[in-house]
């Protein structure tokens, strides 16, 4: 019986010593490399793709292939807590103290186009078990709807990005309004559920823009760290998309992404450097409206 007792403590006692340093050991890396937040680097671009998105959707790169194997074993997600929102320059912040600010949000606008860069997309998103949202043209998911469901059933977020991909705050309130409604309709009727989220063309709006995401719940966004991925000067320079994120890195960057072939091929190693920076992939599905909404 003593013996038994003693035993007990003993093993009691070792993983007390393991568990605290486990706790040092994390301590010491979450204290390196915090502070990267520079408020200066914020101000979103008025120029969103444009047709520079639709150039070469063919798919030179099936690089990141398939590093898929250990997809299937994600265990099952709880209803998310709502802990950030999006501040008046884009950026993801917490909603109140205590919660991780070195995160970032990850964004793919434009599509579903593509059944190679939707699976590379996604393969790479799994493996780094990061979410993003995909803010998409309706147009585009009227011609790929299984595209839409596969980005929806493999847990990624949709965005409405306007029917057209045209500049909204030239249209009238009528034709706005349509352009924005007609994708909560067609996202609905095809994986079953409205966006949460909105971002204009060209990050081009006004007021009559966010009265219409606020009349249908949705949440307004540009961007705040711009991968410059459409810029025809980046074409095919998945190295380039990568340096452009990296030199605009701040806590909460709003990350604008496109689904395009180089964007593909960047994503890997480009999560792989967040991450080595410290950074965290904020899940969508955590952010909620702005706390004092305007
Ligand atoms: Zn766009």
């Amino acid at each position: 019986m003593m013996h038994l007792i003693s035993k007990k403590i003993v093993t009691l006692a070792t993983a007390c010593i393991l568990l605290s340093s486990c706790g040092q050991l994390q301590s010491e890396k979450e204290s390196t490399n915090i502070n990267s937040s520079d408020p200066s680097i914020t101000a979103p671009a008025v120029t969103d793709t444009n047709s520079s998105a639709n150039q070469t959707g063919t798919d030179s790169t099936d690089s990141e292939g398939s590093p898929s194997n250990n997809v299937q074993e994600q265990e099952p997600e709880a209803a998310p807590e709502l802990q950030y929102h999006i501040n008046k320059a884009y950026n993801v912040v917490p909603n109140e103290e205590g919660i991780n600010k070195k995160v970032v949000l990850l964004t793919f606008d434009d599509g579903p186009k593509d059944q190679d860069m939707v699976n590379g997309l996604l393969d790479t998103l799994d493996k780094h078990r990061a979410k993003a949202i995909f803010f998409v043209n309706g147009y585009r998911v009227k011609a790929n709807p299984n595209l839409l469901k596969q980005i929806y059933d493999r847990g990624q977020i949709i965005g409405n990005h306007s029917w057209d991909h045209i500049d909204l705050k030239k249209e009238n309130a009528e034709n706005a309004r349509k352009q924005v409604e007609d994708v909560q309709q067609i996202v609905e009727d095809t994986i079953g559920e409205r966006p949460r989220f909105f971002r204009p063309p060209f990050g081009s709006g006004n007021d009559q823009l966010h009265q219409i995401a606020k009349d249908n719940e949705l949440i307004y966004m540009t961007w705040s760290n711009g991968s410059l991925d459409w810029d025809s000067k980046n074409k095919n320079k998945p190295e380039a998309v990568i340096q452009n994120v990296m030199d605009q890195l701040h806590a909460g960057s709003n990350i604008l992404m496109h689904e395009l072939p180089w964007t593909v091929e960047a994503l890997d190693e480009l999560l792989t450097k967040l991450e080595e920076k410290g950074y965290s992939f904020v899940d969508p599905r955590t952010i909620s409206v702005a706390p004092e909404a305007p």
